[in-house]
């Protein structure tokens, strides 16, 4: 088995999952006593939200390939970056290492292929919907992406930052992003990725009359897959 670095703590309430995902994964398919073989930076998430609302990117850039490269050194055989939105930076951490870096869009785009979904709509942050990086690597893939209108965005934007990375899940929050899922359906999406590694604390599959995708859980588990090879 591959060991497994993972960068976390974008929020710890999401990366705590990948960890819980992993580990699970790897019992069910080794069984006995097996578990993954993990090494983690988790960062104090306070200091990736200041960068982000600065729109520091390079420095975040850095300060993530520099992790990357440090978890490589301590044996790391894959990264993973477990936060859709610092995929912002991902290229930058990939040029900066020898190991594989497992893309969180390209393990989310085969999912959505291979559900027969050619369609989807797409929540995460204002940075995972609104810009190039995360929207265009699915479109590299075929598929037609659909993102929620101004009002829905900043609803399901401020839900994640002032909400699910605080651990506060709201009945009222599932209720408007439910809302805003039944309308992107309504427009033609034929399935809906949680594109916030968080989202998934909120709503599941059972939630939604379509096709789900839970970034956090096909990440993880498309990272046991890599390591197992
Ligand atoms: N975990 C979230 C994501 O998957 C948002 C927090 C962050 O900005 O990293 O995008």
């Amino acid at each position: 088995m591959r060991t497994v670095g993972l960068l976390g703590g974008m929020s710890w309430e999401s990366s705590i999952e990948y960890e819980r995902i992993m580990n699970e994964e790897v019992r069910r398919r080794l069984g006995g006593t097996h578990s993954a073989d993990l090494i983690v930076r988790s960062y104090d998430f306070a200091v990736i939200e200041a960068l982000q609302e600065r729109g520091d990117w390079q420095a975040a850039a850095e300060l993530l390939a520099a992790d990357a490269r440090a978890l490589e050194a301590a044996g790391a055989e894959l990264i993973v970056l477990c936060t859709n939105t610092m995929h912002r930076v991902a290229e930058a951490i990939e040029s900066a290492l020898a190991v594989p870096f497992l893309h969180l869009a390209d393990a989310t785009a085969r999912a959505v292929l291979a559900a027969g979904v050619d369609v989807v709509a797409l929540l995460g942050t204002r940075y995972t919907m609104e810009e190039e990086f995360y929207r265009g690597r699915l479109e590299s893939h075929g598929l037609e992406v659909r993102i929620p209108d101004a009002e829905g965005r900043a609803a399901v934007h401020r839900v994640i930052y002032e909400e699910l990375v605080r651990g506060d899940v709201r009945a009222e929050s599932k209720a408007a992003y439910l809302e805003v899922i039944d309308r992107l359906l309504a427009a033609g999406a034929r399935g809906v990725i949680a594109g916030c590694t968080e989202i998934e604390l909120l709503i599941g599959p059972g939630d939604v009359p379509c096709p789900f995708f839970p970034t956090t859980r096909l990440h993880a588990l498309a990272a046991v897959e890599a390591s197992l090879v």
